[in-house]
């Protein structure tokens, strides 16, 4: 008799730190841990966690969220970094959700045009770029999107279902996704597809990307990827853009990738007006230490991981952070990042 594994059997790591797949390099061991390469794993996976009442938590590369120093035991950790792939399909880019959002930047830059710029060295993957509706400067993810292909863990049957940009409730670091418990898997993008060696040099770029055996989460192998085809392509007689020689410079004069970070930890306050970075430098607490944690001195919205940092050590300046913003400015700052 053949005896068939389960999906989360087949499918999951077991005891893993989860530090390692978090830019933050923060997180304790979680019981199970499982990256599905295709849209039909993660279904069987989805599963199987729901025949066994085990609960799930869907991330891409871990550079917004903060992993707990003690995870729940039962608790499925679903990484979709690996639902990589991206062709072309009635003429249309189709992109999975696992792919990097600045490998785009290069689709761009290869198809001769400027409108994935701002995606240059922004961390994360698409899907989680369209959770969280991701942006650089006047840019957002919502902007380059025709229709997004998502999995309701809710219907039974967890097929993949589509929803239009338009109907995605796209704002300020919100969407739609963020109100339900959909899973996105994948976009169709609303930017043309300029040649066939563009389609080709993409797909090898991806492959190149996957076949990378570095640490899963790690910023400076991110950067020095992206750094290096955009170098590798000035190679080739394709010139890196001022847009993308300005984010560059702006990326390393703010230190993004030497410490282990995820970014901006509060959302900006527009109805205040302020950065929420440029406040904190009024309040004079930039460079504050906590454990193995520091408020940024070169970017007051960003706490970094310098020395082994705990969860606990981000949470206690965050909370120093939000307090303060209070007591000074009168507003509570809504967290950017996503405490696990
Ligand atoms: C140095 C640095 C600089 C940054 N700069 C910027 C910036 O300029 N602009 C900006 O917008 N962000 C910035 N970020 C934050 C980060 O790049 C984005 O939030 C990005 O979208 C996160 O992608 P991720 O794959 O790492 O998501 P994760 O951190 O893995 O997940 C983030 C959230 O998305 C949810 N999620 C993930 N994948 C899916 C999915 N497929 N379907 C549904 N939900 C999902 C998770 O549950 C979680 O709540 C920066 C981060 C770092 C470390």
């Amino acid at each position: 008799m053949i005896l068939h594994k389960s999906a989360i059997e087949r499918l999951c790591m077991r005891h893993v730190e989860l530090s390692a797949f978090s830019t933050y390099g923060i997180g304790g061991k979680a019981n199970y841990l499982a990256m599905p390469e295709t849209s039909e794993d993660l279904a069987d996976l989805l599963q199987d966690c729901k025949l066994r009442g085990m609960p799930w938590y869907i991330f891409g590369m871990g550079s917004n969220i903060l992993f707990p120093d003690e995870p729940e035991h039962d608790l499925v950790f679903i990484s979709l970094k690996n639902l990589v792939d991206l062709r072309v399909t009635n003429g249309k880019w189709h992109v999975s959700s696992g792919t990097p959002m600045s490998l785009l930047s290069l689709m761009g830059l290869m198809g001769r045009h400027d409108l994935l710029d701002f995606t240059f060295l922004l961390p994360g993957c698409l899907g989680a770029g369209i959770y969280m509706n991701a942006k650089y400067n006047h840019r957002q993810i919502c902007d380059i999107l025709d229709t997004v292909y998502y999995i309701d863990t809710m219907e039974p049957g967890l097929h993949i279902q589509s929803v239009a940009v338009s109907d995605c409730q796209f704002a300020y670091k919100q969407s739609i996704f963020q109100q339900h418990p959909w899973i996105v898997v994948g976009a169709d993008l609303n930017i043309p597809v300029s040649s066939e060696e563009q389609v080709l040099s993409t797909a090898q770029l991806l492959k190149d990307w996957k076949s990378r055996g570095s640490h899963p989460s790690s910023l400076p192998s991110f950067f020095s990827f992206f750094l290096g085809e955009v170098h590798a392509l000035a190679g080739q007689g394709i010139p890196t853009p001022q847009s993308m020689l300005d984010i560059i410079k702006y990326r390393t004069s703010k230190r993004h990738f030497d410490y282990p970070s995820c970014g901006s930890v509060f959302k900006n306050n527009y109805n205040y007006g302020v950065a929420v970075g440029a406040l904190v430098d009024q309040l004079n607490i930039k460079g504050t230490e906590y454990g193995g944690a520091i408020i940024s001195p070169h970017h007051g919205n960003m706490i970094l991981n310098q020395n082994q940092a705990k969860a606990s050590d981000i949470r206690y300046l965050m909370n120093l952070i939000s307090e303060s913003i209070d007591r000074q400015f009168g507003f509570v700052p809504e967290p950017e990042i996503v405490l696990v």
